[in-house]
């Protein structure tokens, strides 16, 4: 039933803006596997993360449970500054393909940091300031996370320290000066400031980094500072859990026009824009209210679901993190160094990996020359510069709007836009100059890398 023309842009009003994050986890009957502590084997509870992480995100990370979480009222006024964000008909980009399939996109790149980041940045700030804490430190690899979470402490007069993964920190210069502009202090990752970044340098000189080295060295910094705890941008329960706004705001625009997807697609590094696209409609389908195609997409380079092991694994480098079971190709694994589209994470969310193990969801790689001739064609269509790692959902979405166009279905697709690309340049100009090239790590490779993941106390 539809009412009227759809108009380019749906939007919600401030009235409209979810009370509520939806909690999927509450709805799986496989519930994603608790992160354990690598000595014991032994199952992490709040008292042994409150080293680590703050006490209300603890809570909401073990909270399998509890559908709706209320969004505090400090942090949904955050989010009107931003929010609820536009889901766009792709009118041109239908045009342009002569499919007729129906493309919507949920876009998340309006505001400063550029990407969905924000949703869960403000939130986890917002549980340290009110637990009295100084500060928080992170890990941030192209940059996004990072500068979220520096916007959302300089709006809440916390401290930030991120470890930037120093080949982007290079590369991006102009990222690393925005997180600046917000009072963040910047460190190029691995660094001699921590005891694991001194012992990843000394055994990997000239490395250039990667996001689970990051990690090790934001989590120590976090360990040895009184008042410091740690946050991380995507991977957690509490992380999809926040991103749910995405979901749930794409839900209620479509449902005013009484549109039903068929497929909804999203790119997928640590799973946490997906995770929450999907989530509300994950719990319809979960409740055997509806049923959706949801497609995961992800790079050739670093095909964790794809290609990865369902395993208990480190979440980062230096193995100082809780396991967590999860879609992974090894904490050791580093993609290609001529990957230059984003996603390089070497895990999947635990409760992305559930459902894929399950066969809720299903996921493709992609290549990522591929993912710029997509990326090119959306930009010169559609008018948003998309970052590469949202062009991953791009590439996808054309794919099956062609599909479309070749059996005549008029399906609709909705796909997350999760950010803009204009501090990825460097990675367009690689392309238009015909440098990028498509790096598919061999069986060998991720099998050597298999075959370093942990051995679990008291499991096989
Ligand atoms: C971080 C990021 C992603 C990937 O992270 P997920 O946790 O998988 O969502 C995708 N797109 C943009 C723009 C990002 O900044």
């Amino acid at each position: 039933m539809t009412f009227e023309k759809i108009p380019y842009k749906i939007y919600l009003s401030e009235q409209e803006l979810p009370a509520a994050w939806y909690n999927v986890r509450a709805d799986m009957k496989h519930k994603p596997a608790p992160l354990l502590n690598p000595g014991t084997g032994a199952p992490m509870g709040f008292e042994d993360l409150r080293g680590v992480f703050c006490d209300e995100l603890i809570r909401q990370e073990l909270d399998n449970d509890t559908a709706e979480i209320p969004i505090p009222r400090e942090i949904r006024d955050f989010y009107k500054m931003y929010r609820p964000s536009p889901l766009v008909r792709a009118y041109c980009l239908e045009e342009k393909l002569q499919t007729p399939a129906n493309i919507y996109y949920k876009f998340e790149g309006n505001n400063t940091s550029g990407s969905h980041k924000l949703n869960s940045a403000i939130a986890q700030a917002y549980y340290a300031k009110r637990q009295g804490l100084l500060g928080v430190t992170t890990e941030t690899g192209a940059g996004q996370w990072g500068t979220a979470l520096s916007m959302a402490c300089a709006y809440l007069g916390l401290d930030c320290k991120v470890y930037m993964v120093k080949v982007s920190y290079e590369q991006k210069p102009f990222r690393r000066e925005v997180m600046r502009t917000y009072g963040a202090s910047v460190t190029p990752s691995p660094s001699m400031e921590t005891e694991i970044g001194r012992k990843i340098l000394q055994e990997h000189p000239g490395t250039t980094g990667s996001l689970g080295c990051a990690i090790s060295e934001a989590v120590e910094a976090a360990a040895k500072n009184p008042g410091y705890r740690y946050v991380l941008g995507s991977v957690l329960n509490q992380v999809l859990l926040h991103q749910s706004v995405i979901g749930l705001e794409t839900k209620a625009a479509l449902d005013k026009y009484g549109v039903v997807p068929d497929i909804i697609i999203g790119c997928a590094g640590g799973g946490s824009n997906l995770g929450g696209l999907i989530s509300p409609f994950m719990g319809e389908k979960l409740r055997g209210e509806r049923d959706y195609r949801i497609l995961a997409v992800e790079p050739a380079s670093c095909p964790s679901l794809t290609r990865g092991k369902f395993a208990y694994d480190f979440c980062d480098t230096g193995m100082v993190c809780p396991l967590a079971k999860m879609y992974t190709l090894g904490s050791g694994f580093i993609p290609s160094a001529n990957h230059a589209g984003g996603l390089r994470y070497h895990g999947m969310s635990p409760v992305l990996s559930q459902l894929y193990h399950d066969g809720l969801i299903e996921a493709v790689a992609v290549e990522q020359t591929k993912v710029f001739e997509a990326a090119e064609l959306f930009a010169r269509v559609e008018g948003i510069l998309p970052a590469p790692e949202s062009s991953h959902a791009i590439r996808a979405a054309m794919d099956e709007a062609l599909k479309c166009k070749e059996t005549g279905e008029k399906k609709t697709i909705v796909f997350g836009l999760t950010g803009t690309g204009y501090f990825d340049m460097t990675a367009y100009e690689k392309f238009h100059n015909g440098e990028m090239s498509d790096y598919i790590p061999t069986d060998e490779e991720l099998q050597a890398s298999f075959n370093k993941l942990p051995q679990v106390p008291g499991l096989d």
